[in-house]
């Protein structure tokens, strides 16, 4: 008899897959036969960690646990890839015009940022904001290391946090090293997949490693190692939290945001901008030379921070595709 269900792309290695249902952690090998119809052509993984699919698995008449008889050898067959609610991109390699899913369905993308050692870049953290604005994925800032500038930095750490919030983002403070923040933020995991990304060195394989002892991205101990079989390692893929919600780690970030814009569509993925962009005199408005912008108004009155509206003005300055 045919079995079919939905479930969650938890790892992608070429034509080999790991599926899960969600909130069910049992990851079962998939494969894609067949003619299928595919969304993303230009893409290198046309099936990405966090897909949903549809898949089928024939099995005896009768079979009661039928996940226990899908195998390596006997592996589900994908049939059909669901629409994504939404996804992160990236180029393949440097010259390629070729793109790469990085993850889709994304609940929650947690940028790990520390203000020092090594010190954040505002303008790169505003590009990477922009990007996920453009693909419509929920983000949350968490400010690590907190327990090195409490002491010295604590007017930065208040800047920082006026500037994002005032623009509507959420920042959260974590330690690895005092513990703060961790069960908050693992509280917030909860029920959710969740991609983290981060400059190298701020502290996000500890994050991890704090948030479940089980995962420790460093030494690669969340591979699912009775299923590696044929399976090649790849790039994403997403881990179960032991108490609940789902991760997948992402390496660096400066791959993130293959993203081409307009100029005049910059300003609609600066939160704040567009919240006032109805009140400039001109439509569109560059929020630059034009009189009567909102916008200008609000960076002189200090509603605005000057960081972000330079970001702005760098991101204009640029070719208009930018990484
Ligand atoms: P990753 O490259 O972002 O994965 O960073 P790591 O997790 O390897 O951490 C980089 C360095 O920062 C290591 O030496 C960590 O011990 C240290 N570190 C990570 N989190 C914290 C923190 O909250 N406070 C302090 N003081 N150091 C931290
Ligand atoms: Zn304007």
């Amino acid at each position: 008899m045919l079995v079919k269900g939905t479930a969650t792309v938890i790892k992608n290695a070429g034509s080999n897959f790991l599926l899960s249902e969600l909130p069910e952690w049992r990851p079962f090998p998939a494969v894609l036969k067949g003619k299928i119809r595919l969304k993303e052509s230009d893409s290198t993984n046309p099936i990405a960690v966090g897909d949903r699919v549809n898949y089928e698995i024939d099995v005896p008449e009768g079979t009661e646990d039928y996940k226990s008889l899908i195998t390596e050898n006997q592996p589900a067959t994908i049939s059909e890839i669901l629409d994504r609610k939404n996804y992160l991109i990236r180029k393949s390699t440097n010259l390629s015009r070729q793109s790469h899913v990085i993850a889709a369905n994304l609940d929650m993308v947690y940028i790990v940022v520390s203000l020092y050692f090594p010190e954040i870049k505002l303008p790169f953290l505003d590009r990477i904001l922009v990007t996920c604005e453009v693909y419509g994925v929920p983000v949350t800032i968490v400010m690590n290391k907190v327990d090195l500038y409490r002491e010295h930095a604590t007017e930065y750490i208040q800047y920082f946090h006026d500037i994002y919030e005032n623009a509507g983002y959420r920042v959260v403070e974590t330690s690895v090293k005092t513990g703060e923040g961790i069960d908050l933020l693992r509280e917030d995991c909860k029920g959710k997949v969740c991609l983290f990304s981060g400059e190298s060195g701020v502290g996000k394989s500890s994050l991890i490693k704090a948030l479940d002892p089980a995962l420790d991205p460093k030494i690669g101990k969340i591979s699912i190692a009775h299923l590696q079989g044929k399976h090649t390692t790849s790039l994403y893929e997403m881990y179960n939290l032991t108490n609940g919600g789902w991760i997948i780690d992402s390496p660096g970030i400066r791959g993130f945001g293959l993203v081409s814009l307009e100029k005049a569509e910059i300003a609609l993925y600066f939160p704040e901008m567009l919240k006032l962009a109805q009140d400039c005199r001109f439509t569109p408005c560059t929020h630059t030379h034009e009189p009567g912008c909102a916008v200008k108004t609000a960076v002189e009155e200090g509603q605005i921070s000057t960081e972000r509206y330079n970001s702005y003005l760098g991101m204009l300055e640029e070719d208009t595709k930018f990484r």
